[in-house]
């Protein structure tokens, strides 16, 4: 397989080993190369690319006016919102869908996945640990309460055979 040419500097790209995903990773600008579906194994998320939504393209601000093109099919580089990681712009092949990381960037995202799955554990809906725990919860409210009742009728009984 051919290298990977750097979407910016056109410089050839290094593989990369993380987390037994080969990455295309640039030497010069730190920026890493990502086939679509690398990122959701990354990151240990279910979710992908489909979750990024297109933005509406300002202009670009970048320090070149070079618009960064998909090294596998020669094509501009759409800016996009990665709503997983806050308001984190990456970059998108609009063609194969692969992802542009700046330097930094694939950073956040982890980042942010970490946050999401402490969060709500597997990201899976309405967790069982939760339910469970609420139900735990209720019971041991509920052990208490009996307890306070009895209490309160020990005391009350104590209360009306005390000699006056
Ligand atoms: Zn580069
Ligand atoms: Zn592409």
């Amino acid at each position: 397989m051919a290298l990977t040419k750097c979407p910016v500097d056109q410089s050839e790209m290094r593989q990369i080993q993380d987390k037994g995903i080969a990455l295309d990773w640039c030497d010069l600008c730190d920026g890493i190369w990502l086939d679509p579906g690398e990122l959701a194994r990354l990151s240990r998320t279910t979710v992908d690319i489909p979750n990024l939504l297109p933005k509406p393209a300002p202009a670009r601000t970048h320090e070149s006016s070079k618009t960064p093109q998909c090294p596998r099919c020669n094509v501009p580089l759409e800016e996009i919102l990665y709503e997983q990681a806050g308001s984190l712009q990456v970059d998108r092949c609009p063609g194969c869908h692969g992802l542009w990381l700046e330097r930094g960037e694939l950073q956040e995202i982890y980042d942010a996945a970490g946050r999401k799955l402490r969060m709500s554990g597997s990201g899976e809906p309405a967790a069982p640990a939760d339910n469970s725990s609420d139900s735990l919860g209720t019971t041991v409210l509920i052990t208490v309460l009996i307890l306070l009742a009895g209490l309160i009728a020990i005391l009350v009984i104590w209360i009306f055979q005390r000699p006056l």
